[in-house]
């Protein structure tokens, strides 16, 4: 975390496009997460499906130490497993299913033998009938469904292949008899409270009771969290405005959703569930695939350099590394693939780009009703940034929504995000653009320290022009109602540091 006491010299990316690495094998020494981070890794994801709580333990206060020493923001993620139907364990594995031959999914302690697997769903009978389609594998096999009857769920195999212990299952459309939240999700997340972790993903959930399921259970340990819905059922997709409503941020988790819903329907929800993000002002991480092929090879296909320029110019916040950086061969190259990537994208979006069009359907969803003076500051401070010319948007933040809601619309610039809230700033790395900062400030007026800082911070010039939005007039915390246009190095020498910013 930057502080004001550690007066490091700030070096900012070279991209906004903020990557979220998922820590495993492959990059858990101090030595490649101190690569990572210098290329641009920006939020590290802990995968609880996998691995133990000691091994986890570790990873944060590594990831912690290592984020510290280099004085970089860097934010841990929490992902929690969700209700995941999973293949139970099987005596001999794998078990080769062959493309025209019958099997029986059992959810008793029957035999597993070739023709018998054992899934550990209890109500898969009520879930599926004939026709139904169940793919094991993570879609790699297969199955229709052909009776179901008290020995089990028989099939025929559509497309083959092996089938391991504990792989996961996917019942596309059907009705699921599980809580999407398990006991085990919320004992995982005691556990990242007491280690000081405040963001988690939330795996498989159907609707925004679901979120706030994990958000209350924080809320009765007197804690705050911030909680990613992972969109990856066709249920979360339909619920998705009411999502939006609690969630603190969203994934695009085109893994399981790839399965859920039809695959071709994917890259259109993506770029429909990414604007209504944006719109809300909510970050969003495309995630899943994105570089998959790195996980084994030094360089990537350009199918996938170009899925992760798509999901960039859709407006994604982030974009998500999973094997290829928790066991992958390559997961320091393929993080700065990663950032070349978003570099080349962020500076070729003109154009191409629906910028504008964010703004102007902004204004449109708007239209009839009353757009919050926080709405409109944010417009307004994009619009001034691109017409003048600025070299960073300056922010004081309570809870990360004003400078959330200017990220959105992507402005050229850094948006320099000052908070004083931990939390806060925890959460910043996780929105395009935004670089939190924390200072403790004690009085009342930010100006001052905020220019302070920026003088002793290495990144602005004497002719530098800013933009810093404020809270004035209003009452209530977090209550941003204006904005000033400055230059940093014309305060040096005015006599009276204190005077007021020209409002606009
Ligand atoms: P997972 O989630 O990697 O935890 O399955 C992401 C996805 O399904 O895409
Ligand atoms: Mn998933």
């Amino acid at each position: 975390m930057t502080s004001m006491k550690k007066k490091s010299q700030i070096i900012l990316p070279a991209h906004k496009t903020k990557i979220v690495c998922t820590i495993g094998p492959a990059s858990r020494s101090p030595q490649v997460l101190k690569k990572m981070i210098a290329s641009g890794m920006t939020v590290a994801r802990l995968n609880f499906s996998h691995g133990t709580l000691e091994q986890h333990r570790r990873d944060i206060r590594q990831i912690r130490r290592v984020a510290l020493g280099m004085s970089r923001p860097v934010s841990i993620m929490i992902d929690l497993p969700g209700s995941k139907i999973r293949v139970g364990t099987l005596h001999i594995e794998p078990i080769l299913l062959i493309k025209g031959e019958m099997v029986t999914l059992t959810i008793g302690d029957n035999p597993c033998d070739g023709h018998h697997i054992p899934i550990d769903y209890k109500q898969l009978p009520d879930s599926v009938s004939k026709g139904s389609i169940v793919y094991l594998n993570d879609g790699f096999i297969t199955l229709r469904v052909n009776i179901v009857d008290s020995n089990g769920v028989q099939c025929r195999v559509v497309s083959g292949g092996p089938v391991f212990s504990h792989k996961g299952v996917n019942l596309p459309g059907a009705k699921l008899f599980v809580d999407s939240v398990t006991e085990k999700d919320l004992f995982y997340v005691s556990f990242g409270l007491r280690e000081n972790v405040h963001i988690f993903g939330a795996s498989f959930i159907k609707n925004a009771d679901d979120v706030r399921i994990v958000k209350e259970f924080a809320e009765k340990n007197g804690e705050y969290v911030h909680v990613i819905a992972k969109i990856e059922r066709g249920e979360a997709v339909k619920n998705f405005d009411a999502i939006l409503k609690v969630a603190d941020g969203i994934m695009i988790a085109r893994g399981d959703l790839g399965m859920e819903i039809p695959i071709e329907d994917v890259p259109v929800v993506q770029k429909q569930l990414i604007r209504r993000a944006n719109l809300a002002g909510l970050p969003v991480i495309t995630a899943t695939q994105m570089l998959e092929s790195m996980t084994e090879n030094s360089r990537p296909t350009r199918a996938e350099v170009t899925d992760v320029a798509n999901a960039i110019l859709d407006g994604t916040d982030a974009v998500m590394l999973s094997e290829e950086t928790a066991i992958g061969k390559y997961a320091l190259e393929a993080v700065q693939m990663m950032g070349k990537i978003a570099t080349s994208i962020e500076r070729r979006r003109n154009g191409v780009d629906f910028r504008c069009n964010l703004r102007e359907s902004f204004t449109d969803s708007c239209s009839g009703k009353k757009l919050s003076v926080a709405d409109v500051i944010s417009l307004n401070v994009v619009e001034a940034a691109e017409i003048l010319d600025v070299r960073y948007i300056l922010t004081t933040t309570e809870s990360g929504s004003t400078a959330r809601r200017i990220s959105r619309f992507k402005p050229g610039c850094w948006i320099l995000s000052f908070s004083k809230k931990k939390e806060t700033v925890e959460f910043l790395p996780l929105s395009y653009g935004v670089y939190p900062i924390f200072l403790n400030n004690r009085g009342k007026s930010w100006h001052d320290p905020i220019l302070r800082f920026m003088k002793t911070s290495g990144l602005v010039t004497s002719k530098d022009k800013v933009i810093l939005t404020q809270r004035r007039f209003a009452r209530q915390k977090g209550g941003t109602d204006s904005f000033g246009i400055l230059t940093v190095g014309l305060h040096e020498n005015h006599s009276n540091p204190g005077e007021p910013l020209k409002i606009i």
